[in-house]
């Protein structure tokens, strides 16, 4: 079951041009399935590490290296928490090059680059293809040429991340089971892309709570229009008090409470900013983003913000809702309305 092949031969590119041809108009945001088991929190804190086959030649390990160490773990395009891998000496996991017809992972097909097998144990493999039908580009780069780095993504997408195959655009994820060679769109791509990202993030969590969401939750049930739903509350300790008074509206943004969203599931939101919108009592009409306030690291709450209103004498109440605009991978969303009322006497 963890053993997968990549095949380049005519009858499976028919195939795949006649299956994205099949594909619905709004399936553009797809997410790879995980496939089997998926590392534990103990296990991607303790990393994994790997070493190199006799087979390796010294060209290659800086390529693989570079993959298997600083793409696949590039905050910068990939805001997920992950296994870290590092190359020791004895390490656990294996990286080949070889030309055997005998690894059945690779299920001896004649087309086959690169394969992985082991997902799911830190004593993982990959094998890369040491004569690939056209050149590797890293050692000709000529039309047709593969970029090993474009094939050890997609191999450590399986036994990193436990990502299957997804037939989609080269933009949405490296998992297609026929990759792009040079110079199709996405042949030089080195590291995870968004919809890969979106699994890697509802397996393992982000990796940093302020940082961004992947832009591709549209095949996760209960998602909404953009992405996730988000959660903004509101409430008030105290909501009368006299003229002059602060009264303080508190509150928490984070990421809605859905056993589908996996680690994801209730994130604190924390580096947004919420919108209050406020409107005097009785009336119709809100005043859109009368204040702001920037969400911060709490847990239990993560926003608050206090205000008053000046006066004789007599009853004043505004009603305020709090919002939170969305973003990139993270719907919208409106807290209850909240009212706050100074008079004197108080
Ligand atoms: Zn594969
Ligand atoms: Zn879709």
């Amino acid at each position: 079951m963890s053993a997968e092949r990549r095949v380049r031969v005519a009858g499976a590119l028919t195939a795949l041009l006649l299956s994205i041809a099949a594909v619905p108009a709004d399936a553009h945001n797809p997410t790879p399935a995980p496939y089997g088991r998926s590392w534990s929190i103990t296990e991607v804190s303790a990393g994994s590490t790997y070493d190199w086959d006799a087979s390796v030649p010294a060209w290659l390990k800086p390529y693989v290296q570079d993959v298997l160490q600083t793409q696949w773990a590039s905050s910068t395009t990939n805001n997920s928490k992950h296994v870290v891998f590092r190359q020791q000496a004895g390490g656990s996991a294996t990286v080949y090059f070889t030309n055997s017809t005998g690894v059945a992972a690779c299920n001896n097909l004649p087309g086959w680059l690169g394969c992985a097998s082991g997902a799911g144990s830190t004593a993982w493999k990959i094998w890369l293809r040491r004569s690939p039908g056209q050149p590797w580009c890293q050692l000709n780069l000529v039309s047709g040429c593969w970029d090993v780095e474009r094939i050890g993504i997609h191999e450590t997408g399986h036994i990193g991340g436990f990502l299957d195959h997804m037939d989609t655009s080269e933009s949405d994820t490296v998992m297609t089971p026929v990759p792009a060679n040079r110079p199709e769109s996405g042949w030089s791509t080195h590291h995870l892309q968004r919809c890969d990202e979106a699994r890697m993030q509802i397996l393992y969590d982000v990796a940093s709570l302020a940082g961004g969401y992947a832009n591709c939750f549209d095949h996760i049930p209960g998602h909404g229009p953009t992405g996730l739903y988000s959660v903004v509350s509101a409430a008030a300790p105290l909501t009368a008090d006299c003229y002059g008074a602060g009264l303080t509206l508190t509150g928490r943004l984070s990421v809605k409470t859905d056993s589908n969203y996996g680690a994801l599931s209730g994130n604190s939101l924390p580096s947004r900013t919420v919108f209050l919108d406020r409107r005097p009592m009785g009336s119709a009409a809100w005043m859109i983003d009368y204040a702001s306030v920037a969400t911060d690291g709490g847990s239990s709450t993560n926003w608050s913000r206090t205000f008053s209103v000046s006066g004789s004498s007599g009853v004043t109440t505004y009603e305020f809702r709090a919002h939170f605009k969305g973003e990139s991978g993270l719907d919208a969303d409106y807290s209850p309305v909240v009212g706050l009322t100074w008079s004197n006497p108080c």
